[in-house]
């Protein structure tokens, strides 16, 4: 099929699987590219599952703002940590949004262009470079195939203790009994009793009266008991200031951490994009600002030059980010068990706004790899950088208002 002629497909962009990846792509397409043929295929019948999605600043560069604008759902200036003896400001726009505000705007983006088509309810059997095969035998040709089924087709490599370990929670979405005046998300509080790893509370304020408390583990297994934690996050809010009357949704998660990069981007369709491709931070478990670079590279650079020279820079630098940020996790969970990996988080915190950006965004440069390395290092006295203070919270609020 690869030699057909355009017109014996049936999409420039076939694209399978429609959770976070794909949304992307087809928002990013249906902005940058308003003749392209796009045809997504979802098994389920909504786009993007249960999921409340954060991002950090660089996650989603100015330059992907042109399309990606509307996925921002809820944004904040920036974020706070505690921990046991010390606390930190993270500045810099921090945004979220849920399952439910990608499948609107996937959904309005097909409504509103006659090229693009979402199909729900398709499951697909069969993927190879140019064509898919659906459940019910219904074969699709697509110029361009990108397949991002989700963790769940997700290869990670390594065994054993050089296996990596999981970010896994349990978050829930809670009306409060009594108004909270957090503006500001908390990205890791860890003033709790430690187990199973680092342990950590993540709050989300989304208004006065709901937020999202998630109870989270750097775990080297992926167990995780849904009902009992979820009781414990209710009893334990109060230490978090915060009262639950009633908890509106559950979402589960347990996001591999590998010890070994399984990005592996072939120079020719099908991509194999999101989760299963590699296509995530393996440093902290999300994939936005991955997913976010690969539908921005779709929709800047013509269908027949997908793999050029672009291409091949995208994914040499991927490439690079993905094996580093591996290699701490096999350091982290492969040595640092029980206070010590509070010890090594904390130390980690250390290091600027600027640099946790870039970690975050998969955007490390050579001197943020040595720093990264280096704070991690037992050795490194603690003092060894002057820790940004902490803003007064009147501070916090005003500017999340603006
Ligand atoms: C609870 C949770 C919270 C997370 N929070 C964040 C976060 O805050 N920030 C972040 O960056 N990352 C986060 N992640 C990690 C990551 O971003 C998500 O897992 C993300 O959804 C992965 O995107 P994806 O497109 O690869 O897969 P998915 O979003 O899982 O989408 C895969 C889609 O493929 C469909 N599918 C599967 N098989 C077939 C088939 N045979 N035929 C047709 N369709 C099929 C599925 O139904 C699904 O809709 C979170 C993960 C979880 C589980």
């Amino acid at each position: 099929m690869a030699d057909a002629t355009p017109d014996a497909f049936d999409a420039d962009y076939l694209l399978v699987g429609g959770g976070l990846q794909n949304g992307l792509i087809l928002l990013a397409l249906a902005a940058r590219k308003p003749q392209a043929r796009v045809l997504l295929l979802e098994q389920g019948e909504v786009i993007g599952g249960n999921h409340i999605w954060s991002f950090q600043a660089l996650d989603l560069p100015d330059t992907a703002l042109d399309w990606a604008r509307p996925i921002i759902e809820y944004e904040w200036p920036g974020y706070q940590l505690y921990f046991d003896d010390s606390a930190r400001w993270v500045q810099g726009v921090y945004r979220s949004l849920s399952s439910e505000h990608l499948h609107r705007l996937v959904l309005d983006a097909a409504a509103g262009s006659e090229g693009i088509e979402v199909r729900l309810g398709a499951a697909v059997a069969d993927v190879d470079g140019h064509s898919v095969q659906l459940a019910d035998g219904t074969r699709l040709h697509g110029r361009v195939v990108v397949d991002a089924r989700g963790p769940e087709a997700a290869h990670p490599m390594g065994r054993g203790r050089f296996s990596g370990g999981y970010q896994k929670f349990v978050g829930l979405e809670c009306r409060l009994a009594a108004l909270t005046d957090l503006a500001a998300p908390i990205l890791m509080d860890s003033r709790c009793a430690q187990r199973d790893g680092f342990r950590f509370h993540y709050v989300l304020p989304f208004a006065p009266d709901r937020v999202l408390i998630e109870d989270t583990y750097f775990s080297n297994t992926p167990d995780l008991d849904v009902d009992a934690l979820s009781r414990e996050i209710v009893a334990e809010a109060p230490r978090l200031g915060l009262q639950v009357a009633e908890v509106l949704r559950t979402e589960v998660g347990v996001l591999p951490m590998p010890a070994w990069s399984h990005f592996r981007a072939a120079d020719a369709s099908p991509i194999t994009g999101g989760y299963a491709g590699g296509w995530f931070n393996p440093g902290t478990g999300y994939s936005l600002a991955a997913a976010a670079r690969l539908a921005e590279h779709l929709s800047a650079v013509p269908v027949a030059d997908t793999f050029g020279h672009e291409w091949q820079r995208l994914t040499r630098r991927m490439r690079i980010q993905a094996h580093f940020l591996a290699f701490l996790n096999l350091l982290m969970f492969g040595f640092f068990h029980g206070a010590k990996r509070r010890r090594l988080m904390e130390r980690f915190y250390m290091v600027s706004d600027a640099v946790i950006h870039r970690f975050f965004a998969m955007r490390n440069n050579p001197i943020d790899m040595w720093r990264i390395m280096y704070v991690g290092a037992p050795w490194t006295p603690k003092g060894w950088a002057k820790r940004p203070e902490q803003p007064a919270a009147a501070q916090v609020a005003a500017s999340s208002a603006e």
